[in-house]
């Protein structure tokens, strides 16, 4: 038996990942800590920015969405803050997305990875139509990941780490794509008790009886729906700023693509 080329719908390479994380979680540290990474190590990248609002990148990017839309006269034109404004110009380069998958097609055969940033504020790319037609555009052409990045320091306090893994699981849901857990800032704090949480349920139950008076049965209920959440992922300890973690990170990436493979 003969496939025709036509019906080979998915590419095999390149793998785009999408990071998402927190405002300060270290996306844009991260994602030139990435690009060093490719260039030191013959893997072949292509950058995206979809930021509009970001002033400096550390990295040059392939394709920049300020090249298309300037996300101050945005501003003006239709009368809005900084959130609308980074909105509204999503809004407007997600019209032109099949262009920029155009462009990656064509180039498809000469590019392992293509590393996506995302505007600072979270919500703006995974609660938006623009995000999710984005993410859909991909996903549909590509093995597709989401890189979803965390500041560990900041998630020592068992609440707030309950908080942002709620967050990365409804991600996880909303997109149905393979999801990495990426826990930055490691030279800073260790992301070791993040790791025992999530392999032990009961040690997660006493880290948070005993950091608050919060122990309802809402509590234990959200952390058996993580328990579940987190046989679904992959996760790993990075650092942007030392560059530690950097092999791990991409051989979660090539598994989470093998599993795209299977299931998309
Ligand atoms: P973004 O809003 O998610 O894009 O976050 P940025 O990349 O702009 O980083 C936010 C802040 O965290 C900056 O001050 C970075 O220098 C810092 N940061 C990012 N990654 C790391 C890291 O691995 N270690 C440390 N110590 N700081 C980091
Ligand atoms: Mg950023």
């Amino acid at each position: 038996l003969k496939i025709a080329e036509s019906d080979i719908t998915f590419k095999r390479k390149p793998v785009i990942i999408i990071v998402v994380g927190m405002a300060g979680s270290g996306k844009t540290t991260f994602l030139h800590r990435l690009v060093c990474h490719t260039l030191s190590s013959n893997i072949r990248g292509y950058v995206l920015n979809l930021d509009p609002a970001v002033t400096t990148l550390p990295f040059g990017a392939n394709i920049d969405i300020r090249d298309t839309v300037r996300y101050k006269e945005v501003m003006k034109e239709y009368n809005l803050g900084p959130n609308g404004g980074i909105l509204t110009s999503l809004n407007l380069f997600a019209t032109k997305f099949d262009e920029v998958i155009s462009v990656i097609e064509r180039r498809a055969d000469q590019l392992d990875y293509v590393l996506v940033d995302t505007p600072g504020q979270i919500e703006i790319f995974t609660w938006s139509a623009s995000g999710a037609i984005i993410t859909e555009a991909f996903a549909s052409t590509f093995p597709t990941v989401i890189a979803y990045v965390v500041d560990t320091p900041r998630s020592a306090n068992p609440v707030t780490f309950m908080s942002n893994m709620l967050y990365a699981c409804s991600i996880l849901y909303k997109t149905r794509l393979p999801l990495v857990l990426v826990f930055n800032k490691v030279d800073v704090a260790k992301h070791e008790f993040a790791l025992e949480w999530m392999e032990d349920f009961e040690a997660f139950q006493a880290a948070i009886e005993t950091d608050s008076s919060y122990t309802s049965t809402l509590t234990r209920s959200l952390s058996l729906v993580l328990d579940e959440f987190y046989k679904n992922l992959k996760s790993v300890g990075v650092s942007a700023v030392s560059g530690t973690g950097m092999e791990a990170f991409f051989s979660a990436i090539e598994a989470s693509a093998e599993e795209y493979m299977e299931n998309y």
